[in-house]
């Protein structure tokens, strides 16, 4: 008989509006559904002090501490020439940000680093100073001996060039966007790929979990989104479904899959 495979989440936004007075509830049903790890990511000040607070509360839920790319460059951007439909993120010093992250990863309370890196999607300018605060929050992984979980939208393959410089040896790209040759050029090198359940519906994600070493391969959500349904919120009890998405395009059974990236999670978070 084997026993229920085990899940994990290697990338959650549990901290988020949608999520708003769930937090608890989603966690538990994360638990009910197999996933033995939730690693829920913060953002910048707010979110990332929010996401302690939660993780200490569930067995299942293990922090990591962040500064998203785009909250990065929250004190250069022009507010008033802001063009998306969303608001502009909110300034604040990255600087003592960094350092809340340096002091909480020393007490041994964070699973990772993150969520960080670079994004040249929603913003394009400023782009030495997204690197900067990835440099330094990469030195603070180090420092502690912890993995990054990375944003690399359109930027994919600078930001696989600055970790190769500093010798960053664990980390996982988070949703990866680019190329499928690179793609596999990031897990010849070493680092991991978190795939989440909108790979149901997703031919590249399809792809990459076809083609992609096995022993490099995670689970995520990126909840709320990136979801297996078109409509409706993205949660971590929803990671069963992508496993089962990401076996067929193998052509594995669920359960190998399953054990693969519980394995390679471990390897990697130690957890
Ligand atoms: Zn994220």
């Amino acid at each position: 008989m084997n026993a229920q495979p085990s899940y994990v989440d290697a990338h959650a936004h549990l901290i988020h509006p949608a999520f708003a007075g769930e937090e608890d509830a989603t966690a538990e049903r994360a638990a009910a559904a197999g996933l033995d790890v939730v690693i829920v990511n913060g953002l910048e000040p707010r979110s990332n002090r929010a996401v302690l607070e939660l993780c200490r509360r569930h067995d299942n839920l293990r922090p990591a501490l962040g500064i998203y790319p785009v909250d990065a460059i929250a004190r250069q951007i022009d507010r008033a020439a802001w063009p998306h439909p969303f608001a502009p993120p909110e300034p604040f010093d990255t600087d003592a940000e960094i350092a809340f992250i340096d002091e909480v990863a020393a007490t041994g309370e964070l699973i990772a680093v993150g969520e960080c890196g670079l994004d040249a999607y929603w913003v394009t300018d400023h782009m030495a100073e997204q690197e900067r605060v990835l440099v330094a929050l990469c030195e603070v992984a180090k420092r502690h001996d912890l993995p990054v979980i990375l944003h690399t939208r359109k930027a994919e393959a600078r930001t696989l060039a600055i970790l190769k410089e500093l010798g960053v040896e664990k980390a996982d790209f988070h949703c990866f966007g680019g190329k499928l040759k690179l793609a596999v050029e990031v897990a010849e090198a070493g680092y991991y790929l978190s795939i989440p359940p909108v790979v149901e519906r997703g031919e590249s994600f399809q792809r990459m979990a076809a083609k992609l070493p096995l022993d490099r391969i995670l689970t995520e959500t990126d909840c709320p989104y990136m979801g297996p349904d078109k409509e409706g919120r993205n949660e971590p009890a929803f990671v069963p479904r992508g496993v089962v998405a990401m076996a067929q395009a193998r052509g594995i059974t669920a359960d190998a899959m399953a054990e693969a990236v519980r394995e390679n999670f471990r390897r990697l978070f130690g957890a």
